[in-house]
């Protein structure tokens, strides 16, 4: 048992976050350095998989996640000119093999679920770790406006762009996959024609497009992907040129166009990844959620990703005999698994308008693997 351990985690973003809250439901002691001034507000449209609601169901959090997040009956697929091609029910992910619900919802919403299982003096905003030093016993952070703090383990959550990476690993290669992304938000009256209580996919030979409901289905959050004009930039979102949105999807069906008419705060980005890595840590230093494993975004799995990854970690933590065998023992479960969902959402990069099967993932069992 190691009870009674201080946890630095470095970021606050959904990773750090789902991390806190499950060491907290561990009992051991956690506290979160942010580097930004406030939490993220971000009105993206998230879509969570069953292994990803599943936990959240666990942590007793079932009841107002279906209070705020919309289940969604299907997936319907179309052909950029509008017409059904396939359509797959989602009802059956309340049960059998999934036994946990399919939601999507704002990114704004998950933050304000997790933050309801943390006490916020866990959480220091405006600390960004600037290095760390670890000794035998502990770790000394240090950050960038000079201060300083002891900790017996640090996690590094602090995004693709990982310093904690940096630090113990070195920098990746940025592998791009000739794509630009967009994502906004609009609302659902703007679009009249569009069924409110599904998902939707319209597919052109190398673009797509992606609906879905959120906000009791009052708006609809897209993301579209199209190919890039060059191939390199920026992961982090850039605000969108509309025009350019409006362009790519001219001909598409009388829908698309509508959604890319009213869309509002249209953010553009260049979506990239790494190859996996083959060590998360060292010592009692440990990587979490993207900075652990950036993946694109074709499997609909990086949060859900997160959510596994804080549940195996606060488990090793709490039943480890040491720190260092706990993080050795995370990752040892993790990184398998997570390279897998990295390299299945690569191998869609190159296949934009194929469907993947993701169900292997959405079935998984973070608990069950523990307990194996
Ligand atoms: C447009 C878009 C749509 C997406 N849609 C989906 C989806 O539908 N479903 C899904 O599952 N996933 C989706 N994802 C992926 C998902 O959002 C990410 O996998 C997930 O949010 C990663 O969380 P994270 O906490 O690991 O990293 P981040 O969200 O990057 O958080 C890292 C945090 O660390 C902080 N930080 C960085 N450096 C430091 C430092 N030195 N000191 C202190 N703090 C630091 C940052 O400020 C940030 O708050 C999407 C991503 C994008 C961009």
């Amino acid at each position: 048992m190691t009870r009674n351990l201080r946890v630095a985690v470095a970021g606050a973003g959904l990773g750090g976050l789902a991390a806190a809250a499950a060491l907290v439901r561990q009992g051991l002691e956690v506290a979160v350095y942010e580097q930004r001034p406030r939490l993220v507000e971000d009105e993206t449209a998230l879509h969570l998989a069953p292994n990803g609601t599943r936990i959240l169901q666990r942590w007793g959090l079932g009841t107002q996640l279906l209070a705020l997040a919309v289940q969604p009956v299907a997936w319907e697929f179309r052909e950029w000119s509008g017409s059904l091609t396939w359509r797959q029910p989602l009802g059956r992910m309340g049960r059998g093999a999934f036994a946990a619900p399919y939601c999507t919802l704002l990114t704004d919403e998950l933050y304000d679920l997790l933050l309801a299982r943390l006490p916020q003096e866990r959480i220091r905003l405006g600390r960004r770790l600037s290095g760390f030093e670890e000794s035998a016993d502990g770790v000394e952070l240090e950050f960038a406006d000079g201060g300083s703090a002891t900790a017996d383990v640090l996690v590094g959550a602090d995004g693709v762009r990982s310093l904690v990476r940096s630090r113990l690993i070195g920098t990746p290669r940025r592998v791009y996959h000739g794509t630009t992304a967009y994502s906004g938000a609009l609302q659902a009256d703007d679009v009249p024609g569009l069924a409110r209580d599904r998902v939707t996919v319209w597919l052109g030979p190398d673009s797509r497009m992606v609906g879905a409901p959120v906000s009791e289905g009052e708006q609809i959050g897209f993301v579209a992907v199209v190919p890039s004009r060059s191939r390199t930039g920026g992961r982090r979102p850039l605000r969108g040129q509309p025009a350019a949105l409006a362009a790519d999807f001219g001909g598409w069906a009388a829908d698309v166009k509508a959604i890319t008419a009213a869309a509002g705060g249209i953010r553009s980005w260049t979506p990239y990844d790494h190859a996996p890595l083959k060590r998360w840590g060292s010592g009692r230093v440990t990587l979490l959620g993207d900075a652990a494993h950036p993946m694109l975004p074709y499997h609909g799995q990086g949060v859900s990703q997160c959510l596994e990854d804080a549940v195996a970690l606060a488990h090793h933590l709490a039943t480890a005999p040491a720190p260092e065998q706990a993080l050795r023992r995370y990752e040892a479960l993790r990184l398998p698994h997570t390279t897998r969902v990295q390299l299945g959402s690569r191998a869609n990069a190159f296949r934009p308008a194929a469907v993947p099967d993701v169900t292997w993932a959405q079935v998984y069992d973070i608990e069950e693997h523990l307990a194996g």
